[in-house]
């Protein structure tokens, strides 16, 4: 008899560390649970899929979620473990639902295994285990395993009011799917099928939420025991209009006048969405000016499904995407920017320059000294402001795309780190416009490298690297893109602390010199093959700037490809040749920085795994 598959699916798998500096990777793996084994595979668009490992069910000897006290390194942030022989195999799911339907598949299977009495809830990481400190990778575990307990032990909700009854007109249709069988306990509840389907009528109570069947029968099950199907409620988010046609969304964003006035609707199409944006810029075909593009949001069609829009830049969940393109146009006609909803009052989404807001410094409070340096934006001046040190840069006029930078200014003063340089506010009553930065006393990084060459000992030159990769793990966690990492915009603290500067200003630099990739300015060796090619920008481009600047820490400020010319650089890099390893690098951070220094943009690591690996080179 054949084995029958329970459940399949795309999952990030994390490789078994070898040796302790090598790199551990994260890889995309296909998932195949049968009655047999756990099978995982490597598919590649137009290839046969490659089987890459198999454990027979009956070795397993706990499955379990983990719960980390750190970032977690991948894209997927739901880990969960498998013990099985005296390995431990990590694997991370796109979500929360995605993990219990996995781990409850997993344990259903293996709950007659000869099991594990205790089990770790932790990560097994740089030679201990985080929950109990053990040093022995095969030390008993610290916490008792009940893999049938959840079901079991745990009580039931108390059942709810007989009269609170269903539906909330609200709610539309959200799909639910059973994880468990759940037999009813009385006459208002519902059975369910682990695996079915159910459309969700009323989720206001906090435990007991109220589903229909395919037959039509309604009744309150506990909510632990379904999960939400892709495919969600939009009701509340402002860019989201449910019942609205082409027409209709056409007419209300041309009232709205806005470039980038934008809305989500639902497409003819079941189940489809569209974003529908509002914009002057010219078009290539002749096109009506002022007009409203439309773009069907897409998904990648396999499990897990995973949203874009215009381009390749790939989101969990709609309300992600949406998120990210309100900050990024990534290849549409404008970023998303003011969102129009048909009777929800707009007035508090739509940024209102003439409101002053907190990020709006008064002059009379800013105190302005000595010249510290001037940039591409103009002169940067030492200050005072509320009783603490600030650096104020003055926009010298023409610079810079004002009206542009005063929107995004609200979004960059939200972002706070310890290692980003914080955007205190911004001064734009009078002219010229001031930005209120925190002050850093060595300066920027690569003037301070040059100045201390020969002083700055491997543990400050490491450290240097971890502050950066911490301070960009904290924007690629915000699904914000730097566009210009680089030794010369991070800056330093007294204690020789680095914090990264300018995070995204360089969109509104107006100097086309700068800005083309062709232009004498733009800072082509620090950006990746698809910056240079296609000005596609992600976190994955600022991760290949990052390995310039390790680079340009190691070899304390030299000028990256010294004597070369730009158009020589791109030549040499697209004959595969890279940056050489400076003569102090250790072998674990050049390993890192080539690492950064891939070809193609998803075999480079993400910032949260770069911070992981640096920071256990630093515990060494
Ligand atoms: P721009 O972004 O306009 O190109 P920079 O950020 O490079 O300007 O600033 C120019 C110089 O001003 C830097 O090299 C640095 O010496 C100084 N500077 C900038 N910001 C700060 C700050 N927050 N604290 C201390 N000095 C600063």
């Amino acid at each position: 008899m054949y084995p029958r598959v329970i459940l399949k699916g795309t999952l990030i798998k994390k490789s078994q560390q070898k040796r302790r500096t090598s790199p551990s990777n994260y890889k995309e793996r296909f998932f195949v649970l049968d009655t047999q084994d756990l099978t995982y595979s490597e598919r590649r668009p137009g290839k046969k899929p490659v089987q890459k490992g198999s454990i027979e069910l009956a070795r397993i000897k706990c499955v379990e979620i983990v719960c980390s006290d750190i970032p977690i390194p991948c894209s997927n942030k739901y880990p969960f473990q498998v013990f099985h022989d005296s390995y431990y195999l990590y694997i991370f799911a796109p979500d929360n639902d995605c993990r219990q339907r996995w781990v409850r598949a997993l344990k259903e299977e293996t709950k007659c295994n000869r099991l594990a009495v205790k089990y770790h809830p932790n990560f097994w990481m740089d030679g201990r285990w985080r929950c109990c400190h053990q040093t022995e990778k095969l030390a008993a575990g610290c916490h008792e395993y009940d893999p049938m307990g959840f079901a079991s032990k745990k009580p039931l909700p108390k059942t709810p009011d007989p009269e609170r009854r269903l539906s909330n007109p609200d709610l539309g249709r959200v799909v639910v799917v059973a994880i468990q069988n759940y037999i009813p306990h009385d006459a208002s509840d519902l059975t369910l099928k682990k695996d079915q389907e159910y459309v969700l009528t009323d989720s206001s109570h906090p435990e007991w939420w109220a589903v229909q069947d395919d037959r039509g029968n309604t009744g309150f099950v506990p909510n632990i025991y379904i999960a939400e199907k892709s495919g969600s409620n939009f009701n509340r988010f402002v860019w989201y209009n449910k019942n609205i046609t082409r027409a209709r969304a056409e007419e209300l964003l041309m009232q709205e006048g806005k470039e980038g006035a934008f809305m989500v609707r639902d497409s003819r199409q079941l189940g489809v969405y569209t974003v529908s944006v509002y914009t002057k810029a010219p078009g290539s075909n002749g096109e009506k000016n002022p007009r409203v593009k439309h773009y069907q949001i897409k998904d990648t069609e396999i499990e897990p499904f995973r949203f874009y829009l215009a381009e390749k830049y790939l989101f969990s969940t709609i309300p992600e995407l949406i998120q990210y393109h309100q900050h990024n146009a990534a290849g549409l006609i404008t970023r998303l920017r003011h969102p129009v909803t048909l009777g929800k009052d707009n007035s508090q989404n739509s940024f209102d320059v003439s409101q002053a807001g907190e990020w709006e410094v008064e002059p009379a409070e800013l105190v302005l000294g000595e010249e510290l340096g001037s940039g591409e934006f103009g002169m940067v001046l030492q200050g005072t402001w509320r009783d603490r040190k600030v650096a104020v840069k003055m926009l010298r006029e023409g610079a810079m795309s004002e009206e542009d930078f005063k929107e995004e200014a609200m979004v960059v003063t939200k972002l706070s780190h310890p290692k980003l340089v914080q955007l205190y506010g911004v001064c734009t009553q009078h002219s010229p416009i001031c930005l209120v930065f925190e002050f850093m006393e060595h300066g920027c990084l690569s003037d301070y490298l040059r100045a201390t060459r020969g002083h700055l000992s491997p543990d400050t030159l490491l450290g240097m690297c971890l502050d950066t990769s911490e301070g960009m793990a904290y924007l690629e966690s915000s699904n914000f893109i730097h566009r210009d990492l680089a030794a010369r915009n991070c800056l330093v603290s007294k204690d020789n602390e680095v914090k990264v500067s300018d995070f995204g200003m360089a969109r509104f630099v107006l100097d086309d010199q700068y800005t083309s990739s062709q232009g004498s300015k733009f800072p082509v060796k620090w950006s990746s093959p698809e910056v240079i090619k296609y000005s596609k920008f992600s976190s994955k481009s600022d991760v290949w700037s990052f390995g310039v600047l390790m680079w340009e820490v190691y070899s304390e400020g030299r000028l990256p490809y010294e004597s070369r010319s730009n158009a020589e650089v791109v030549e040499s890099l697209n004959a595969g040749l890279r940056l050489l390893k400076p003569r102090q690098t250790p072998s674990a951070v050049h390993q890192l920085m080539e690492w950064c220094w891939k070809e193609k943009p998803e075999d480079r690591p993400s910032f949260a795994v770069l911070l992981h690996e640096l920071a256990s080179l630093s515990d060494l």
